[in-house]
């Protein structure tokens, strides 16, 4: 599918969850959030319908995102449901790497191509310092055990403040190197200022060549991460939210002051 600006439509992204095992300084507030209703969360069964009629209209890559998708339960029975879905060439998940060990199997046996990681620094102190929570030997484990079991290309999703010859970056940039991954420098951005830039070694932010919508763990589809607009599956029926979505494609992001990046997915 095409927008009105014909920009082709082929990505989807889909928010599992808003819940996370970690609380990224540049993500979640230390005291945590206001989390999602059990009973709004998007439902599996939701998620297929969304996923079959997006495949039907031109959608052919599908990223899993959260919060932490790997807290989400049942989580590798999904990726099989959206899997055995004909039309899904490429198929990824995003994660913060601190279950990635102990799903890595199972997922790629579920059908998961491969995995994006996040990590900002080696820095052990540095680490615990950034996510508040988490051990930064789980992540590298999990990282070893996706390359293991075949989840690749694994990418690296490294946040930076400026610039990717930060220090930290450069250290995980050698990292990669090393381990044969792929870095993807993401500069912090703000939703509600409008601060966002071309995530270096990725397609994200570059607004002319856009070819995503997003599916919030939420029920809603949305036509931009910048954008205050989304459409509920729920209220509208999945055809009219996704046609809406389309239509509604601004030619570029400005500001999103209704959404989070742990229930929007980034
Ligand atoms: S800001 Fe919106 S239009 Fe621009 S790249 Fe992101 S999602 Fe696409």
């Amino acid at each position: 599918m095409y927008d009105k600006f014909n920009r082709r439509i082929n990505y989807l992204r889909i928010s599992v969850t808003d819940r996370c095992n970690l609380r990224c300084v540049y993500c979640m507030p230390e005291s945590g959030i206001q989390l999602i209703d059990h009973r709004e969360i998007i439902s599996f069964e939701e998620i297929v319908e969304v996923v079959i009629l997006s495949i039907s209209r031109g959608i052919d890559k599908i990223r899993i995102t959260g919060g932490e998708p790997l807290v989400r339960k049942g989580i590798v029975d999904l990726i099989r449901m959206i899997a055995e879905i004909p039309g899904v060439k490429d198929f990824g998940l995003t994660t913060n790497g601190i279950n990635l060990e102990k799903y890595a199997q199972q997922l790629k046996d579920a059908g998961l191509h491969r995995v994006n990681v996040s990590l900002d620094t080696l820095d052990p102190d540095k680490y615990k310092e950034i996510t508040r929570l988490g051990d930064i030997q789980d992540v590298l484990d999990g990282i070893a055990e996706a390359k293991k079991v075949g989840l690749t290309p694994v990418k690296i999703n490294c946040v930076i403040k400026k610039s990717s010859q930060e220090p930290d970056a450069v250290a995980v940039a050698e990292y990669c190197n090393k381990n044969d991954l792929q870095i993807r420098y993401i500069k912090q951005m703000d939703l509600s200022m409008g601060h966002f830039s071309v995530v270096e070694g990725g397609e994200g932010g570059d607004c002319k060549i856009c070819n995503r919508l997003r599916l919030t763990a939420k029920g809603m589809i949305k036509p931009c991460l910048f954008n205050n607009r989304e459409y509920s599956i729920r209220e509208l029926g999945v055809e009219e939210a996704l046609n809406n979505a389309l239509y509604h494609k601004p030619k570029c992001g400005s500001v999103n002051t209704v959404g989070e990046f742990y229930n929007i997915g980034g």
